[in-house]
């Protein structure tokens, strides 16, 4: 099958969801890693709404992503596959919760060898 950003061939269990679209393990890496193309406003917003509130850092945040960046700050680079059990979350679930704290440009995905790792900022 072929991703759906750069068209490359892939097997499918190589392919990875993300936002609706199938995509190859490169093009999942850099859609975590990167804001989406609609996202430097969500971006904006979301930092808008933090320095409105006061707020800096994890404050604002909610438990289940101060979880996230508190283990990630314990750990340094986390496997997503470990990310996922040591929340008790589906995939998605994480997908939803990291995307807060990337917006917010506290963390971000990043890719060493074959595997997907979360990180701080
Ligand atoms: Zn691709």
């Amino acid at each position: 099958m072929l991703c759906e950003k750069c068209q490359a061939d892939i097997a499918k269990e190589e392919t990875f969801q993300h936002g609706g679209q199938t995509l190859c393990e490169d093009c999942y890496v850099e859609a975590l890693s990167r804001p989406q193309p609609c996202d430097p406003g969500a971006v904006s917003a979301a930092r808008a709404a933090r320095e409105l509130q006061g707020h800096t850092g994890i404050d604002g945040l909610t438990p289940t992503q101060k979880k996230i960046y508190n283990y990630l700050k314990e750990k340094g680079k986390v496997p997503r596959e470990e990310l996922v059990k040591y929340m008790q979350m589906t995939p998605e679930e994480l997908q939803g919760q990291f995307a807060v704290l990337r917006h917010c440009e506290l963390a971000k995905g990043c890719k060493i060898g074959n595997k997907i790792y979360f990180t701080l900022m």
